[in-house]
């Protein structure tokens, strides 16, 4: 099952939590989910959860204000001056971690810790790594919190699991009613762990077969943690054969689809100006996301004093 991060208090109980997919890249979550942040503000704090590739600040430039190493994954390290080169590490270990002089590969070890059990001298141990970083920012529409994974490191998914957690943490001390999560493209880890404690999840597709495959996959995720969802259509404007075939889907499963947004070439000036669509101007965005706004309001009781 997907984390629980719920906590006890009245408080934890009654915040709400979007959290916006896509199953495919390129569909516009997150100019989406920078729409979104504009509109809910001042009520929500905001999760950038795409740790591998985050963008979601490129949009709300924000001021970081504390950031923490994360620690995850062990590696062995190895102590040249007990090395007696027995080669007992190097016949042990499954992985091409060790080389043929017996030093340590960093990208192959997967800290199993076999060759720190069986050196004789006591020569390697085994050290927690930190893989990534977690910040705290301030942003125009809120408090943000995201992260950044280190060059060649994994773990995405216990990142992503850190930043829900600290978006809870501080939504409870900010008293924020609302956290919007930006979640990573697919249905791997971080994807799973970017559903805790979801409220409602928001698939954004666009009219195209990759997209509504992944849509596809994407909806089994979610009802597989048994969480709300809706679709908002992206870029419907583009193919009306696929747009309807979303929306036959849509109807067929019982899924609410919360709006839809045409294609209009402006987004990307945007998006190079760091503006959400809405500040940017763009006509024909606007009132259509206000109804999205409103139709989430709804459906999560938020209060929209
Ligand atoms: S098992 Fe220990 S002593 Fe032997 S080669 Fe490996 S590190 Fe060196
Ligand atoms: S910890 Fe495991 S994977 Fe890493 S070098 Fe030692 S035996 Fe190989």
């Amino acid at each position: 099952m997907a984390p629980n991060y719920g906590g006890n208090s009245l408080t934890s109980q009654v915040r709400k939590q979007i959290t916006v997919l896509s199953g495919k890249g390129g569909t516009g979550k997150t100019t989406f989910t920078g729409a979104l942040a504009q509109l809910s503000s001042p009520i929500a704090l905001l999760a950038d959860c795409d740790v591998d590739a985050p963008n979601l600040h490129l949009l709300l430039n924000p001021i970081n204000t504390s950031s923490e190493r994360f620690f995850s994954g062990k590696l062995a390290v190895k102590d040249e001056s007990k090395c007696t080169s027995c080669g007992t590490c190097l016949d042990l270990c499954r992985f091409d971690g060790i080389s043929s002089d017996f030093e340590i590969d960093p990208f192959h070890c997967e800290g199993c810790g076999v060759c720190a059990w069986a050196c004789p001298d006591k020569a390697i141990v085994l050290e927690v790594q930190a893989s990534g970083t977690i910040y705290e920012a301030k942003t125009r529409f809120g408090p943000l919190i995201h992260a950044r994974l280190d060059i060649g490191a994994e773990n995405s998914g216990k990142l992503v699991s850190e930043v829900i957690q600290k978006s809870h943490d501080n939504a409870h001390h900010l008293q924020k009613e609302l956290i919007i999560v930006d979640g990573s493209p697919g249905i791997g880890c971080p994807v799973i762990a970017a559903l805790a404690n979801a409220s409602l999840v928001i698939i954004v597709v666009e009219p195209t077969s990759t997209a509504i495959h992944d849509m596809k996959r994407t909806i089994e995720l979610v009802r597989f943690f048994k969480l709300p969802l809706a679709v908002v259509i992206n870029k419907a404007t583009i193919n009306e054969d696929q747009r309807v075939n979303i929306i036959r889907f849509c109807e067929d499963e019982g899924i609410t689809i919360l709006g839809e947004l045409p294609y209009i070439m402006d987004i990307y000036r945007a998006m190079v100006n760091r503006q959400t669509v809405i500040e940017y101007g763009i006509q024909g965005l606007k009132d259509p996301l206000k109804e999205i706004w409103l139709k989430i309001s709804n459906i999560l009781d938020l209060n929209r004093e």
